[in-house]
This record gives structure tokens, sequence and C-alpha cells, in this order.
């Protein structure tokens, strides 16, 4: 596991199963390498098949280290063949090759099917040297058990190094879900449940590191009487309305909060006040002219707004205070108006 990490600590690399990849690629690609300088050191009696088979085997390899495609099984049985032909023409090195192989194999096709392949590896290669062997001599004997307990061993380790493989993966999914999950429950903690705008506790920590925008606090008029009058059912359907005519006009770096109660915060940074102003009058204009309708009956519905400058120089809250003194001001005027700061 440690030495799994440190390598992908060292080298950058992506996830576990790009981790797999890069592992049984480099495997091939020394494999073939191991191959051919085998071959031409050490040739034995089938000098020319041997040369040929390794040649295969090496390009074939290379070809498999730098191609980045899924694990085939396919390819790794043409590897045992290439392997069984060169144990037949007397190559000493292939049984090396069914080592690496047998790695190769535990991490590409995992630890069940790569068990009974291990099987059928060690058959194949007992089976070739029984074929190659002239008798059964006891240095033979020996070699072979010898040989056996290497692929046992090396099964054991590919094995091992597959289960710490799956666990990675299991733990790299476990992650991705808590994150998926923080990140909805991130958004249900910052979004307002009636209207579906930002709440205000998005709007404490939003609006925290931006240097400059036109701030506009939009509150409804005589709320409560419409409350008291229509009742409160009827009171949330306007704020909903008036959310979505403040949600659907505005730009997607501005900024829309439902601050508290009836009253909505709107964040329009890189404005100018005077576009900020325009703005403000259009919602004024939209809402308005709104048709809100209860029982049949026609209920008239307008917003005072109350606009602020907020610069690298003035504090957020002294931006929403000027805002908000503002908005008084447009109240005490007769509401159904916007006010800037002064
Ligand atoms: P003004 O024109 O001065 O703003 O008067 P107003 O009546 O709108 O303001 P006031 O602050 O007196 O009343 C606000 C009302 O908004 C009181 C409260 O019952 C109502 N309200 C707050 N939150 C909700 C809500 O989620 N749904 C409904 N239906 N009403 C709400
Ligand atoms: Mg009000
Ligand atoms: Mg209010």
């Amino acid at each position: 596991m440690s030495a799994i990490n440190r390598g992908h600590a060292a080298s950058g690399w992506g996830d576990s199963a790009s981790q797999l990849q890069t592992i049984t690629r480099r495997i091939s690609g020394i494999s073939a390498v191991f191959t051919m300088v085998a071959a031409v050191l050490n040739p034995g009696p089938h000098w020319a098949s041997i040369v040929a088979l390794s040649l295969a085997y090496t390009l074939y390899n290379l070809i498999l280290s730098w191609r980045r495609s899924k694990p085939q099984l396919g390819e790794l049985a043409v590897n045992l063949i290439l392997c069984a032909g060169l144990t037949l023409a007397g190559a000493l090195y292939s049984n090396v090759l069914y080592h690496l192989l047998l790695i190769r194999m535990v991490l590409k096709v995992g630890r069940d099917r790569a068990m009974r392949m291990a099987t059928a590896i060690s058959l194949v290669y007992v089976a070739a040297n029984i074929i190659r062997a002239d008798a059964m001599a006891v240095a033979f004997l020996l070699e072979t058990i010898y040989n056996v307990i290497g692929f046992a061993v090396l099964s054991i380790t590919a094995v091992h190094m597959h289960n710490v493989m799956e666990t990675q993966l299991q733990h790299e999914g476990q992650i991705a879900e808590l994150k998926r999950q923080n990140a909805h429950h991130y958004a249900m903690a910052h979004t307002d449940g009636l209207t579906g705008l930002l709440n205000h506790r998005a709007y404490l920590e939003k609006t925290a590191d931006v240097a400059q925008y036109v701030l506009l606090i939009i509150d409804i008029d005589h709320f409560k009487k419409l409350n008291d009058a229509h009742g409160h059912l009827f009171g949330d359907q306007v704020l909903t309305t008036v959310g979505n005519i403040i949600k659907v006009g505005i730009r997607s770096k501005d900024l829309a909060f439902r601050y508290g109660g009836e009253e909505f915060a709107l964040v329009l940074p890189g404005t100018s006040l005077e576009l900020g102003l325009k703005i403000a009058e259009r919602l004024r204009y939209q809402v308005g002219n709104c048709e809100f309708f209860h029982n049949g009956d026609p209920v008239k519905i307008t917003i005072s707004i109350g606009v602020s400058c907020k610069n690298p120089s003035v504090a957020c809250q002294d931006a929403f205070r000027e805002a908000d003194n503002a908005l008084y001001r447009a109240k005490k005027q007769g509401r159904n108006r916007c006010v800037v700061f002064k």
C-alpha cells in the first residue's frame, strides 16, 4: 500500500485505475526489453526461432505498453502462447516472462480470473518443460518445482497488489460520494426554500470579498396588510413570483438573495451606480405591472428599492446600511419608488 501511495504522490499519476494502467504498461515494456536483451545474449540451440519469437514478443509488448486501452484477456493469451513457444525452443529466460506475465494479468483482469489464468500458466509451463526435457532428471524436476513455487509467490504478491488497488478505488469512490453530499448540503444551507434564491447566510459569505458592486435592497410594500387581507399562502406566492422576476432579469455574475421576510438583496458587481438605478427601476416596473390575482380579483403589488454603491474603501456593512437607509427614505416618500443613497 505504502509503495503504491508513494508512487502516486511522487509521479502525480491520476486515480488508481490509471495507476494500474501505468504499472501494467511498464511491466510490458520492461519484459519486452528484457526478452530482446536475453535473446541476443543467450540465444540457445534454436537461435533463429528464439530470436524470431523474442522479436514478436518485444514488438507486441512495446505496442501494448504505449497503447492506452482497456485491459484485454486476448493480449495475455497471445503472450502466453509466445512464452510457451520460447520454452519449447529452449529459451532459458522464458520462465521469467511467465512471472512478469502473471503480475500483469492479476493487475489487469482482476483476482479471480487471474488465479484461473495463473493455474493455466503453471500447467502450460510444466507441459512445455516436459515436452522439451530429454529425461526426467532430478535437476529438471527441481527447476520445475522451483519455478512453480515462484509462480505461487508471485501470484500472492500480485493478488495483494490488486486488493490494495481495489481498496484504493473504493476509497476514491467513497470520497467522491462524500464530496457530492457535501456540495448538496452546502447548496441546501445557502438556498432559500421558498424562492430558490440565495439566503441570508449566503449573502454574508458571498459579499465578503467582492470589492465593488452596486447593492439593491428590495422590499415589498405593505406586505403585512397583504398577508392580513389575503392570507399567508397568497403572500408566499407573491414572494415566489417577485423572486422569479428578480432571478430571470439578472446577469450570470450578479447575485440575488432573499435577505429575509419580504426583503431581497441584489448584488451587481462591476456596475455603475447609474446602471444600478436603471436595473432597480426596471424591476420596480416589472413587479408593479405583474398581474397578481387572489380568488379571481386583481391585487396590486409594488416594491421599494434602496440603492448604494460598494467601493474598495467602503465596508460591506456600511454599503448595506446605506442601501437600507435609502430604502427607508423610499418608504417615507410614499413607497413604490427607487432611492439612491447620497
Ligand atoms: P412596508 O411597506 O413598510 O415594508 O410594510 P410591510 O408590511 O411590508 O413591512 P413589515 O415589516 O411591517 O411586515 C413584513 C411582513 O412580512 C410581516 C410578516 O408577516 C411578513 N412575512 C415575512 N416572511 C414571510 C413569509 O415567508 N411569508 C409570508 N406570507 N409573509 C412573510
Ligand atoms: Mg415591506
Ligand atoms: Mg421589510
